[in-house]
């Protein structure tokens, strides 16, 4: 294989003013002739946090919306009380809080 950085950094050289700023992520992709080729792709959003402590949410998605909307539900956030919404810790807490309450 020859110098990948070099030949990325060429092409980054060559490349038109709007794809020299970051508000395009890079994604380096093999082409079916095993050459490394830069896409611009749109940034991600940013990652869920939890509602109670700030944490970021395990097991939630995070794609542009026309990827979300053929996404499996499933695949969108836990499947528990509380998922998508707290934290692991912090919906266990809660739950608890809950039975307690119910007991008295
Ligand atoms: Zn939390």
């Amino acid at each position: 294989m020859h110098d990948f950085k070099a030949c990325i950094e060429r092409r980054n050289n060559m490349s038109s003013g709007k794809l020299k700023s970051r508000t395009l992520r890079r994604v380096k992709k093999v082409t079916p002739g095993h050459n490394v080729v830069t896409h611009y792709k749109p940034r991600k959003p940013s990652k869920a946090k939890c509602a109670k402590c700030g944490a970021v949410l395990q097991g939630v998605a995070n794609e542009r919306p026309y990827k979300m909307q053929n996404m499996p539900k499933t695949k969108k956030r836990p499947e528990r009380p509380f998922g998508g919404v707290l934290c692991s810790r912090c919906s266990r807490a809660a739950i608890k809080a809950e039975a307690k309450n119910n007991k008295e």
